[in-house]
C-alpha cells in the first residue's frame, strides 16, 4: 500500500475538516493557558490551504506537500503556523521527486518534518507544546513498521500515540509558547498545539488507512 498524490490530498482536506470541527475546542483549550486563538488561527489557514488546492495542477506528493506548507505558513496568525509551515515544507522536501511513498518513505517523511518542526520551534518533547504529541507517534509508527505492522494498523497506532501524547501535556508546565507565561499555572491544562497535532494525525489515519476507525 502506497501514499499516493490523492491520498496526500485526502489527508490534508480531512485535516482541515477535522480543524474546523474542532474549532471551538482548540480555541477554548487556548484560551485556558495562551491567548484563545489556536482554532481560528488554524482553520483560517487550513480554509486558505483548501482553496489553494482546487487550483493544483497536476504533479507530485511534494507539490501538495509544499502548497499547504506555505499556505499555513502566510495565513495563520501565531506561533503555529510557522510551525506546521515547517513540518509540511519539510515533508515536502523529503517526498520530492517522487510520485508515491512507501510506507517506510510516508514514516521518513514525517519524522523529518517532526525533526525540523522541533528545531524551528527550539523545543523538545515534555514542554507542552506540540512535539508531545508528534515525537510519540513517530516513534509508534517507526516502531510498528520496523515490526512488520501492516500499515493501516501502524497508522492508527500513530494516531492513538498522538492521543496519548496530548493527553499527557495536562499535568505539564508550559516552557515554550506563550503557555511558558503562566509558569506553573499552565500545568492541568492540555496543550492546544499537541491537540491540534493529533488531529492532524487522525486526519492522516482515515486518510491513507480508510476502513473503519479500530476500537482501542
Ligand atoms: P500563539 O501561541 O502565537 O497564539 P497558537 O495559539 O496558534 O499560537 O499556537 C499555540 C501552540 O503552539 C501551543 O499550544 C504549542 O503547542 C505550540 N507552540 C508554541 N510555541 C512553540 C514552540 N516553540 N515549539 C513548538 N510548539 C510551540
Ligand atoms: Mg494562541
Amino acid at each position: 500500500m502506497a501514499v499516493t498524490r490523492e491520498a496526500v490530498l485526502s489527508w490534508v482536506r480531512e485535516s482541515a475538516a477535522s480543524i474546523a470541527a474542532h474549532k471551538d475546542r482548540l480555541t477554548e483549550l487556548d484560551a485556558a493557558i495562551g491567548d484563545a486563538d489556536h482554532g481560528a488561527n488554524l482553520d483560517r489557514g487550513f480554509k486558505a490551504v483548501l482553496t489553494k488546492l482546487e487550483g493544483v495542477g497536476p504533479g507530485d506528493v511534494a507539490a501538495v506537500l509544499k502548497l499547504t506548507g506555505m499556505t499555513l505558513i502566510s495565513t495563520v496568525g501565531g506561533a503555529s503556523g510557522p510551525l506546521y509551515g515547517t513540518l509540511f515544507l519539510q515533508m515536502a522536501t523529503s517526498a520530492a521527486g517522487k510520485a508515491e511513498l512507501s510506507p517506510r518513505e510516508w514514516e521518513a517523511s514525517l519524522k523529518s518534518g517532526v525533526e525540523a518542526l522541533a528545531r524551528r520551534g527550539k523545543a523538545r518533547r515534555g514542554e507542552k507544546t506540540m512535539l508531545d504529541a508528534l515525537e510519540p507517534a513517530v516513534e509508534a509508527l517507526g516502531a510498528a513498521l520496523e515490526g512488520g505492522v501492516p500499515f493501516d494498523e501502524a497508522l492508527w497506532r500513530c494516531e492513538r500515540a498522538a492521543r496519548k501524547g496530548a493527553a499527557d501535556t495536562i499535568p505539564l508546565v508550559a516552557t515554550k509558547g506563550r503557555a511558558s507565561y503562566l509558569g506553573e499555572r499552565s500545568a492541568g491544562h492540555q496543550d492546544p498545539g499537541a491537540t491540534s497535532a493529533h488531529l492532524l494525525l487522525r486526519a492522516a489515519a482515515q486518510a491513507l488507512a480508510p476502513g473503519a476507525e479500530p476500537t482501542p
